[in-house]
């Protein structure tokens, strides 16, 4: 690939950052390409996407460049590929660039970014809302992931399936100077999201939290920020060839799915869990999993006062929760409740748990010319853990 150095290294602190940290791995001359690398949604509504360079933006008012050197792949990223979410507004369109869990180095800065904490050579990470306006009620009450003028990356957006894109200065995340950038990835859509469901559920330290889907992308970060940084007793319920991973990830418990009925909303396997849990059942289900069949079962694992935390969102058309009776939710004092993204200060958090080493991702590195196959595994739910793309 061709390469440019974008002006002379005296003019500005930007121009001077650009010799200093390389925009790929190419070794010299170093500099910000005029065009990178991008994987695009080359068929939307199928599972296909192509690799192809595309130009590389200047970044305006109050924003930053950043070189990407990873970007975690999210079943959401699957549901905006195939179209396959419909509580989306827009069908996706032929050449958008996914992707939302994007780690990279800031190579320049845009107008009006001067006095910032962020500065050129910073490691910073792109999220699903990637730009909040900040001024919305929903910015201005601390649900800045709810921003109703929210841009989300990867959808109507370039996303972080390239090797640059561009983040506004006040919204990018920082990355702790002990996390390495493929573990930092998937904390910035699965780790963010898990531990915002995580306290959303207001389960207290020795509480029985179930996590469903509790070796895929998302479970996995569940069960270990609930059982090591929250102090939760955590059942992991996912498929059979799962049971390892989600141990070795701080389940006291697992439920292979397959050993249960799937038609007889929970009845067994709800059964069951409150057999591990004293009899009485969990205090939270966290459903991580896109399952319909999952949010039926999770309603009657619960006990008294417990709640259910909506995370994961089943594809195809909208299915009610099956099990969600006025009756049981009344006399059980049952709540049922969603959870996007957290906000900036849960993603700050999320990554200080990493920094500690108290949790750590489960990540397997690809590179992007594989993102398709990653795509058709995860359809087949044979991913362990988190693929992160090395965008380098
Ligand atoms: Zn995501
Ligand atoms: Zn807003």
């Amino acid at each position: 690939m061709r390469r440019i150095l974008s002006g002379k290294a005296s003019e500005n602190h930007a121009n001077w950052a650009e010799l200093q940290f390389p925009a790929t791995n190419m070794s010299s001359p170093v500099g910000i390409p005029k065009q990178h690398k991008a994987a695009v949604y080359d068929k939307p509504g199928s599972v296909s996407t192509s690799v192809t360079l595309v130009d590389t933006p200047e970044p305006g008012f109050g924003q930053v460049l950043i070189n990407l050197t990873h970007s975690g792949v999210c079943h959401s990223d699957f549901g905006v590929m195939t179209n396959s979410w419909r509580a989306l507004p827009f069908p996706t369109q032929a050449g958008q660039v996914g992707g939302h869990e994007g780690v990279g180095v800031v190579v320049k800065l845009g107008p009006g970014c001067d006095g910032s904490e962020v500065k050129v050579g910073d490691r910073v990470g792109v999220k699903w809302v990637a730009a909040v306006c900040g001024t919305c009620l929903p910015c201005l009450s601390g649900s800045d992931g709810l921003c109703l003028n929210g841009k989300i990356s990867g959808y109507y957006n370039p996303g972080t399936f390239q090797q640059y894109v561009l983040g506004p200065i006040d919204y990018v995340t920082p990355i702790p100077m002990s996390v390495p950038s493929e573990q930092a990835a998937p904390m910035l859509c699965a780790g963010v999201t898990v531990y915002a469901a995580l306290k959303r559920s207001k389960a207290q330290p020795g509480d029985f939290v179930v996590i469903s889907g509790a070796g895929g992308g998302l479970g996995h970060l569940a069960t270990q920020i609930g059982s090591r940084g929250l102090g939760l007793r955590i059942i992991g319920v996912d498929h059979g060839s799962k049971a390892d991973l989600v141990k070795e990830n701080g389940a006291e418990a697992f439920v292979d799915i397959t050993q249960f009925p799937k038609d007889d909303n929970g009845a067994a396997i709800a059964e069951h869990v409150k057999s591990l849990t004293g009899g009485h059942g969990a205090h939270a289900v966290i459903v991580c999993t896109a399952s319909n069949i999952a949010y039926a079962q999770a309603i009657p694992m619960l006990r008294f006062n417990g709640s259910l935390v909506c995370v994961g969102i089943p594809e195809g058309d909208m299915v009610s929760i099956a099990t969600a009776c006025p009756g049981p939710l009344v006399f059980k004092q049952l709540s049922i409740e969603g959870s996007a993204v957290g906000n900036r200060r849960d993603a700050h958090e999320v990554l200080d748990f990493v920094a500690r080493g108290i949790i750590k991702p489960h990540v397997r590195t690809e590179k992007l010319e594989k993102l398709t196959e990653v795509f058709e595994d995860m359809d087949r739910g044979q991913l362990n853990g988190r693929v992160v793309i090395d965008l380098s």
